[in-house]
């Protein structure tokens, strides 16, 4: 028989337990602060754990080597980056909330060299004095889109308020009706047109805009002609919009610029990979577009950037404009953007090392063989517990574009026997390494497009933990890893 009183005087004090040798470690891996903390923390809310037990096994039950345990696990937790990597097992494969695009491997190294040290980020070496930033992608964008000028910012909204704000402040643009979209996160072209300064003037009707509703439109107070690429959502049916050549004609006859926002920002064609047809940058430019912006994240594949491309003259200006300064990009950005870019000097390399444009040109066999080796791990693993099959289903492109687009892509479907489906998928986001995917009527489906070959113990691993605590099941236990 214990009593209370007796536990809580035994417990060992923050002084005795910093001595312990794995708490020694952790100082080394940490810091003393850190573990002083979390010694601290831990004590509370065990000392409270024991005044609140009531019975007698409750109390018979407690075992101060628990202590030590519970005390790593805390510290781990609190120390713990909240910025972590999960597994996007969804299919999505531009997932905005998981970050978008994933970056080829193949930048690790320049990517830390350029973090950890100095660079030539703004210097010309040859003359050794001050250089352009925007000097290490601009050659290699112009040599990939064919453009005559470019320059980069920090993402594609931020490219078309710069853009407009150096090309129409204070004046007027002319723009379909029937392009001006929301993008997402609140994102609405209007509103970011209207911040750049430029009056927005929509012609046509949601469905149709002709060539003559932008020629009518045309005062002398029109700074350029807009084009927006619809990527997000379709207008399906009796509907027409001016291709780009022919509104590039009309700005030429007309002595005004016209620029396009083609937001995803293709650089090849992968209709051959069963993909829609999507415009491509070189199409926009070839097209005569005279400015053509697009995201460095979305099907390009590369880190958060907006990319600008077009006539000298223009970009020249851009970079006089105050606002440049604002939505500079980063050096990081910078180094990732150029390695990405790299990669589409070579398309069969851009395939195969663009992660995004692996997962978008996955074939059917490929996608079957590795469904057959996540369902083979985890029959193995789990199978005593679920139901594990292998099905067809289809994946999304995301991140807004091909919103039509549905991808057939193959799936495991876990069916758990005794536990619930819907704690299954919590637990799976609970782990370590958090496993994200989705519910479909009475299985939890992961697709093996966007899940990494990597990847594929650490979701075995986190189903043996999310049943093992479905099945152990003591419930209000923090579910705490290391
Ligand atoms: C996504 C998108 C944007 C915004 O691009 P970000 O890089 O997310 O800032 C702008 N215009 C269009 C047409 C888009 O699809």
């Amino acid at each position: 028989m214990v009593d209370k009183k007796s536990i809580l005087s035994s417990i060992p004090s923050v002084d005795e337990l910093i001595r312990v040798k794995e708490l020694e470690r952790l100082i080394a891996l940490y810091s003393r602060t850190a573990v002083v903390e979390g010694i601290r923390e831990y004590l509370g809310e065990y000392r409270k754990h024991v005044i609140s037990l009531e019975k007698d096994e409750e109390l018979n039950a407690i075992n101060d080597s628990d202590i030590i345990k519970g005390i790593i696990e805390k510290i781990h937790n609190m120390m713990r980056s909240n910025l972590i990597n999960v597994v996007n097992a969804t299919g999505v494969v531009i997932h905005t909330n998981l970050g978008r695009s994933p970056l080829s491997s193949r930048l690790k190294d320049t990517l830390w060299n350029i973090a950890s040290r100095y660079s030539n980020l703004e210097m010309d070496l040859e003359s050794g004095e001050r250089g352009s930033r925007y000097s290490h992608v601009e050659e290699l964008i112009c040599k990939l889109t064919g453009a005559e000028a470019a320059m980069v910012v920090n993402n594609n909204a931020a490219a078309v308020m710069l853009v407009l704000s150096t090309m129409a402040k204070g004046r007027e643009v002319v723009v379909s009706r029937g392009q001006l979209v929301e993008i997402g996160g609140s994102f609405r072209v209007p509103d970011v047109m209207k911040q750049s300064g430029a009056a927005l003037v929509e012609v046509g009707t949601t469905n149709k805009t002709h060539l003559a509703d932008y020629e009518n439109a045309v005062n002398e107070n029109t700074a350029v002609l807009m084009k927006v690429h619809t990527s997000n959502y379709r207008i399906l049916g009796f509907t027409s919009q001016v291709e780009s050549e022919e509104l590039a004609a009309l700005g030429r006859k007309m002595g005004l610029p016209v620029i396009e926002d083609l937001g995803s920002g293709l650089l090849m064609d992968l209709t051959e990979y069963g993909l829609p047809y999507e415009p491509t940058v070189q199409q926009a430019v070839r097209a005569g577009m005279d400015v053509v912006t697009f995201s460095g994240d979305k099907m390009l594949g590369g880190p958060q950037a907006g990319i600008i491309t077009g006539r000298k003259e223009y970009i020249d200006k851009m970079r006089k404009n105050p606002l440049t300064r604002a939505i500079r990009i980063d050096k990081l950005t910078l180094a990732a953007l150029e390695g990405t870019l790299r990669l589409y000097t070579d398309k069969e390399l851009a395939l195969a090392e663009v992660p995004v444009l692996r997962m978008l040109t996955y074939n059917g066999e490929e996608l079957g063989k590795r469904a057959r080796r996540l369902g083979m791990r985890l029959k193995k693993s789990i199978g005593a517990m679920a139901a594990i099959g292998i099905e067809d289903e289809f994946s999304e492109v995301g991140g807004g574009s091909m919103p039509l687009h549905k991808m057939p892509t193959k799936v495991v479907a876990v069916k758990p026997k005794a536990v619930s489906l819907v704690g299954l998928e919590e637990k799976l986001r609970a782990y370590k390494v958090p496993v994200i995917s989705r519910i479909v009527r009475d299985r939890l489906l992961l697709d093996v497009r966007t899940i990494m070959d990597d990847e594929f113990k650490v979701v075995e691993s986190a189903m043996q933990w999310a049943f093992a605590e479905l099945s152990g099941s003591i419930s209000g236990e923090r579910e705490v890893q290391t």
